[in-house]
């Protein structure tokens, strides 16, 4: 009956599964997340293979680069790391797998801002959405299916989009993250970061939205939609439930993801680690949360776990 009256059901066509290259061909495990890997590229392959298996339609790549230049050059370099691994990924799974770009400065800049600055600390709008719509082509060739820009500066959906479009990439997608301030990144920072230093960054409620303000973030959202996104990313989900919601109600016809992040994974591991509590059952609860708010897709570290226990769970019915 707690089926039949049910009006949702999380699958495992909802998630999308972030993964970690790394150039320098190491595999090993994340230390701020641990349960996921750093994979090399013949590695990523087995991965996304199992992602594809497990009924997960998509995977979100995250190229971890041995070094970067000052001003990120070395994403447009010609063989560069990057468009390696969706050149490989895109040979290997043709229309089985939707790979998504994340499109950001941090990849590639040694200081791993996300934006360019002024030597007085001024955020370069134009600048840095120029050189995203550049990287944007260079990953589109490749062979990604969907852009998602993460530097959440002003201008960058407009430039991506436009950056496509003329160089014959009208049907390769944006997805724009949205993103509330929040120390649940950090997992991921460190995860990303190359430096030995951690990694700093430009004041960060210049660009992403201040955590207790909802009228920031739909302003945020509706400039990403009236420059063109195709879809919205909001991250973090748990301390964004509500805004999940009121994006799906502003936008009714735009397809909604929402991110749960490496804070939110590490938290989870964590607790199910020191507790009795069974992790399993938190994670399918999380994420039916998600999708009760509106989410159409979700991103999380647990997609292939929960993937496999949903699969699990239809066969026993079955
Ligand atoms: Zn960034």
């Amino acid at each position: 009956m707690i089926r039949l009256v049910r009006p949702l059901e999380l699958t495992s066509s909802d998630l999308i599964y972030p993964i970690f290259v790394r150039q320098d061909g190491k595999s090993f495990e994340i230390s701020s997340m641990k349960g996921q890997n750093y994979l090399s590229l013949e590695g990523s392959v087995k991965v996304c293979q199992e992602t594809a298996e497990l009924g997960i339609p998509a995977v979100m790549v995250y190229g971890v680069l041995q070094s970067k230049d000052s001003d990120g050059s070395v994403a447009l370099e010609k063989g560069n790391f990057h468009a390696k691994i969706f050149k490989k990924l895109r040979k290997e799974f043709n229309d089985d797998l939707v790979l998504i770009s994340n499109v950001c400065l941090c990849d590639y800049t040694a200081e791993e801002y996300c934006v360019y600055t002024s030597e007085k600390g001024k955020v370069l709008n134009e600048r840095t959405a120029e050189m995203l719509g550049k990287i944007a082509v260079v990953h589109a060739e490749a062979g990604a299916d969907v852009i998602a820009p993460a530097a959440m500066c002003d201008g960058q959906v407009r430039h991506i989009r436009s950056a496509l479009d003329e160089a014959g990439f009208e049907d390769v997608s944006v997805m724009s993250y949205v993103k509330t301030d929040s120390v649940l990144f950090q997992p991921y920072f460190e995860a990303m970061t190359v430096s030995d230093t951690p990694r700093r960054s430009v004041d960060s409620s210049k660009f992403r939205s201040d955590i207790i303000n909802e009228k920031m973030f739909m302003q945020k959202v509706d400039l990403d939609v009236g420059e063109g996104a195709d879809m919205v990313i909001v991250k973090p989900a748990l301390t964004n439930l509500d805004l999940i919601l009121r994006v799906k109600q502003r936008y009714p016809a735009i397809p909604i993801a929402a991110y749960q992040v490496s804070g939110e994974y590490a938290m989870m591991k964590m607790l199910c680690k020191q507790s009795h509590m069974d992790e399993k059952t938190l994670f399918i609860e999380t994420l039916s949360s998600i999708k009760r708010a509106g989410a159409d897709m979700i991103l999380t570290y647990y997609a292939l776990e929960a993937a496999k226990l949903l699969t699990e769970r239809k066969q026993r019915i079955a």
